[in-house]
């Protein structure tokens, strides 16, 4: 049986604080990740998907309601945490081996060991470098790299510093198909092996099927939790599965709750 690790209570958010309904970003969100799992968070733009992140990392606090992280209040920002975008961020100047490496120049919890012991620190980015299939490319720039790679490249510095949660906000939506399932695969490895905690955000939902343990469909705002799916698909799971009825079902049930909401707004 798996720990509740993030637990949300009642949150409702909105960004001027004013404890209106039609003020609400998000409205009564319940959600509980357990440690481990992988969750993805859907729903059409503007649902409130991105301020969810932020309250689960700790950027926005709730105007009611609660958030938890281990049993324990969530008040301000969250250490351990690993984020990647749509957009890869990674900074034009550094190659990547350096980019890398960023989160444990910034982090005051690495502040000495960092300095002390870089060796070992580079270690472990280039052998995330290899799982990721960019071998050979740490002294690369971003700008020569793909789009692909440079999301693989971000995905790495996300989890570098071995986060207790990974929150990904769109982070294959700007790729064309086949990289966008390549890196499905290499995020569904990823996890695998390392078993991170993992909170998806997407409107892709073939990506949510394919990758999540529980999926939570959000209405129009403002943002509610509107069906809660758990995905029983065996792991691991094939690029393949796609084509299997169980799963164009899923997502075709999917699309029919946000249909629905939709239609009710
Ligand atoms: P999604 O990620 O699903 O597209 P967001 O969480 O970005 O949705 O936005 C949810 C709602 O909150 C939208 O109506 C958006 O306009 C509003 N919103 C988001 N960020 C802010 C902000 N900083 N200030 C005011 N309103 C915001």
């Amino acid at each position: 049986m798996s720990l509740p690790f993030i637990e949300l209570e009642n949150v409702s958010l909105s960004y001027n604080g004013s404890e209106r309904l039609e003020d609400m970003a998000i409205h009564e969100v319940n959600l509980t990740i357990e440690k481990g799992s992988f969750t993805a968070v859907v729903g059409p733009s503007g649902c409130g998907k991105s301020t969810m992140m932020k309250l689960l990392s700790g950027l926005q606090a709730p105007t009611l309601g609660y958030v938890f992280m281990n049993n324990r209040e969530v008040s301000g920002p969250v250490s351990g945490i690993g984020m990647a975008f749509q957009k890869s961020t990674l900074l034009a100047w550094r190659n990547i081996l350096d980019n890398i490496l960023l989160p444990f120049e910034v982090s005051p919890d690495y502040e000495y060991s960092y300095r002390r012991d870089k060796a070992k620190f580079v270690k472990k980015a280039l052998a995330l470098l290899d799982k990721v299939g960019l071998k050979g490319y740490e002294k690369h720039f971003p700008w020569e790299l793909s789009g692909g790679m440079q999301q693989r490249a971000s995905i790495c510095r996300a989890l570098v510093h071995e986060p207790s949660l990974l929150i990904l906000d769109e982070p294959f939506g700007a790729l064309d198909s086949f990289t966008r399932e390549e890196l499905w695969m290499m995020l569904r490895d990823l996890q695998a092996e390392q078993k991170f905690t993992v909170l998806l955000v997407t409107h892709d939902l073939e990506e949510a099927a394919f990758l999540a343990d529980d999926i939570y469909v959000m209405s129009t705002r403002p943002g509610r939790i509107i069906h809660e799916e758990k995905v029983t698909f065996e792991r691991p799971r094939s690029i393949d599965i796609r084509y299997e009825p169980k799963f164009t079902h899923l997502v075709q049930e999917l699309r029919g709750h946000i249909k629905a909401a939709k239609e009710a707004a």
